[in-house]
């Protein structure tokens, strides 16, 4: 069994520069050319393709949000003109806004990295549970499986029972899909009296479209014995990154280019700072240059023992609207829950203030039995704070029992900019 989809995911730090740049130019070059759109935005910000020959050059390029890509294409049908109008464009997808999306070339590994390193192959019969209708999902998943030589069945949006039924009578080895529809399915063979575990062949699943939590990732893998995996992409670039057997930080495709980006600012972040994820699609069609998800996360640049030397994406801690910025540096809800995940008998609430010119971030804790150890137990929430969150607390003080509601959130910003 080959351990790499291909050479791409082992390029050393200068060859990947090296591919990454060169790709970028190229995709540069053609767009200024063929896509008027691409044309405007250069001469609107005085750039030439020149301009833009590194990942470095992007951040000179203004970030395209959905919301802006929706009103491009509205204002020129189809495409916004952001494509190649010359070229040949084999389908189009759609998603809600609308965004018509045209299918990238065979020559894309679209999700084919994701599946090998989940490993599926050759052999695998895999039931595909992501719709096929009108938009991207199911047939660019499909596309996927069929690259790393699986044998997919076409389910799509088709009920539990007739999927338990499929997966019963095609001897599936496999799924991919949303993990809730998973759960679903499973619910609805036990009621149909199968034991999933051992009645059925099902033992590996690739899970996209939905944040997996870790319970159920847990059930999936202790109770089915099912081998679960995570993808991530957005339906207007395709692929972005994807977890390989180690199950940590998510591996990034080498189709696209990632940048973290405060939303605000537009500046690039440092790896391991939280901000929004901005990917361009290397492809001679579509030239949608840096497209803001409106996801929150970090770069992890660190080696990954699979061998694979891309960066990495931390998960997803949200979308944008939801995090709050605290001395420049973004705290999302998502990261206060795991820091309340480490500290089971404690209840607290980040409050985010202002002080003359600084924003101030306290924390008020509250312990069920304050006792000698809660000084001890107040720093180590320091320290987890400090590594999930990578802001610094200012003050952190203890309040009476039962000062913090139940659902209290765990975060407030009190700051007004008035
Ligand atoms: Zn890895």
């Amino acid at each position: 069994m080959t351990t790499y989809f291909d050479h791409r995911e082992t390029m050393t730090h200068e060859q990947r520069k090296e591919y990454y740049d060169r790709s970028l130019s190229q995709m540069v070059e053609l767009g200024y050319e063929r896509s008027k759109r691409v044309k405007k935005i250069f001469d609107q910000h005085g750039l030439a393709p020149a301009d833009i020959q590194t990942i470095d050059d992007l951040e000179r390029l203004p970030v395209i949000s959905r919301e802006e890509l929706v009103e491009m294409e509205a204002a020129d049908p189809p495409f916004g003109g952001l494509a190649d109008e010359q070229a040949e464009i084999e389908r189009i997808f759609t998603s809600p806004g609308p965004v018509y999306e045209p299918h990238l070339s065979f020559d894309d590994p679209l999700w084919a990295r994701a599946y090998h390193a989940a490993g599926f192959r050759r052999g695998d019969v895999v039931l595909n549970a992501f719709t096929y209708h009108m938009v991207a999902a199911g047939l660019t998943f499909h596309g996927g499986l069929c690259r790393v030589g699986a044998t997919v069945i076409p389910s799509g949006s088709a009920g539990t029972q007739q999927q338990v039924q499929l997966i019963r009578d095609l001897k599936a080895t496999g799924y991919t899909g949303t993990p809730s529809f998973l759960l679903a399915i499973i619910k609805k063979a036990q009621e149909l009296g199968y034991d999933f575990r051992n009645d059925f062949q099902l033992k590996r699943a690739s899970f996209g479209a939905e944040p997996l939590a870790p319970s159920l990732r847990r059930l999936f893998e202790e109770e089915y014995g099912i081998d679960t995996y995570q993808m991530y992409g957005a339906t207007e670039v395709g692929d972005i990154a994807y977890e390989c057997r180690e199950k940590g930080p998510w591996h990034i495709c080498e189709e696209v280019i990632v940048e973290i980006v405060d939303p605000e600012t537009g500046r690039r972040l440092a790896p391991g700072e939280l901000g929004e994820i901005v990917v361009t699609r290397l492809n001679h069609i579509f030239f949608l240059f840096r497209f803001g998800t409106g996801d929150l996360s970090s770069i992890v640049d660190e080696p990954c023992p699979c061998g694979r030397t891309s960066q990495m994406l931390s998960g997803i801690a949200g979308r944008v609207g939801d995090a709050v910025k605290v001395r420049g540096m973004f705290v999302a809800p998502s990261q206060l829950k795991r820091v309340a995940e480490h500290f089971a008998d404690v209840r607290f609430q980040a409050v985010i203030s202002r002080s003359g010119h600084r924003d101030t971030l306290t924390v008020k804790f509250e312990t069920p039995s304050p006792g000698g150890e809660v000084q001890a137990l107040m720093e180590r929430f320091e320290m987890v704070f400090r590594e999930i969150c990578t802001v610094k607390i200012d003050a952190i003080t203890c309040v009476a029992p039962g000062t913090i509601g139940e659902n209290a959130p765990l975060i407030v910003d009190e700051r007004s900019w008035k």
